[in-house]
């Protein structure tokens, strides 16, 4: 790691540096020299200047993820001062939360790591060579920051395949119990750090939850409800809420989720979503508050196309379904899938559906995972509140 390796790049990969991108491609990389997988290297230009230190990856298309703009160690002090930033910063935003996100990779000028914090425990992401080779010193940090009772390392995402890395979920410091309990937005949730989707909850809605609870009334709809975040926000401003996830394993612990804050009103659906909301059209049946949060139908480029008529679909079909007055919550967790391009889609599915509609709020990914100015990959959650007027 603390390799004093060079690698030259290309003009091209300076200005990406200059215009503040910390990314570099395989193929703008002049001269790898004596660089090994997970190496923090000097990255310098075709006339030898320094550009800065980055964590160099022997297998992916992003070759080197820089770290500074300086000469550096990616060492104990290096590692710890970036974390205790990254705590600082959460301490301002995340309130009474027990759950939240602490490290939020380039967001947090650490590329490749996420560490999401669930009260007691942390649940880590190693997302390239560099980090999966720092995972002993990361642990070490982690434990002087935060004393956790254990740390489990979600590394089962396809991202590591690229990185030439095992895809597994492993216990990397103490216990990790089968379910731990815990507060956020004050309520109780049962959480699976081992198996859960992400590392166990969508933490990056939190604060959607509660935008759409303050606009949730009458008959509520909430599709992908997962393990039931929408809809246990919705339940106690709503009549009744029908809560629908493909997924059996989530609606579990989303009806655990339910008894655990006493409420009674949620009725849980095992189903695909656009089967019941297609069924729902048919049947004449009709909401106030219908929530669409499906998970990323674009994970590349090239998937947007067919993405976008998911996309339509699901709003035109929500959009029939919806009385006068009735609230849209539409979310798009794909980074491929602009804003703009999403109220373009929505626009059309509205002008399909003889709706027309008022955007109430325009919003993000919770505050724990901030966005990078210069980064647009950091912001990908869009959560887009209309109603039908
Ligand atoms: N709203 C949730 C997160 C949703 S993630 C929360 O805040 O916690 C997307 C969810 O969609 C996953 O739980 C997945 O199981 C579910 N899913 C994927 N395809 C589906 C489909 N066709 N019909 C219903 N649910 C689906």
């Amino acid at each position: 790691m603390g390799s004093t390796a060079e690698v030259k790049v290309n003009r091209k990969a300076a200005g990406r540096i200059a215009n503040g991108h910390p990314w570099i491609f395989s193929s703008d990389v002049v001269d790898r020299g004596k660089a090994a997988a997970g190496d923090a290297v000097r990255v310098v230009d075709q006339s030898g200047r320094l550009l800065g230190t980055a964590h160099y990856s022997a297998a992916s298309q992003i070759t080197l993820r820089l770290l500074s703009r300086e000469a550096v160690a990616f060492d104990r002090a290096f590692l710890m001062e970036r974390l205790r930033r990254a705590a600082a910063y959460r301490a301002a935003v995340v309130a009474e939360n027990e759950c939240y996100r602490l490290v939020y990779s380039e967001a947090d000028l650490l590329p490749g790591l996420i560490v999401d914090r669930y009260g007691d425990y942390l649940a880590v992401q190693l997302l390239n060579q560099g980090m999966d080779a720092g995972a002993g010193m990361i642990v070490e940090c982690l434990t002087e920051l935060c004393a956790p009772k254990g740390i489990v390392a979600r590394n089962d995402v396809e991202v590591r395949t690229r990185e030439a890395l095992p895809r597994e979920t492993r216990v990397l410091v103490g216990e990790i119990p089968v379910e731990v309990s815990m507060r956020m937005n004050g309520l109780a949730w049962h959480v699976d750090l081992m198996g859960g989707q992400k590392t166990g909850i969508f933490l990056d809605q939190r604060e959607n939850y509660q935008a759409a609870a303050r606009w949730a009334r009458g008959r509520g709809l909430d599709c992908f409800t997962c393990t039931g975040g929408f809809a246990l926000h919705m339940a106690s401003r709503c009549d009744s809420v029908e809560a629908v996830d493909s997924s059996g394993a989530a609606l579990g612990i989303a009806a655990k989720n339910a008894a655990s804050n006493g409420i009674g009103n949620v009725h849980w659906m095992e189903a695909n979503a656009f089967d019941l909301l297609a069924g729902h059209d048919a049947a004449g049946r009709k909401f106030q508050t219908i929530v669409l949060d499906p998970p990323a139908f674009a994970k590349s480029r090239t998937a947007v196309d067919g993405a976008m008529r998911g996309y339509k679909e699901i709003n035109l079909r929500a959009l029939r379904l919806l009385e006068r007055d009735g609230v849209l919550v539409s979310c798009s967790c794909s980074h491929h899938v602009s804003e703009a391009a999403l109220f373009e889609v929505i626009a059309a599915a509205a002008l399909d559906a003889g709706r027309t509609l008022r955007v109430v709020e325009r919003r993000t990914q919770a505050l724990d995972h901030p966005v990078l100015l210069t980064v647009a990959e950091t912001h990908y959650l869009k959560c887009l509140i209309f109603q039908v007027v």
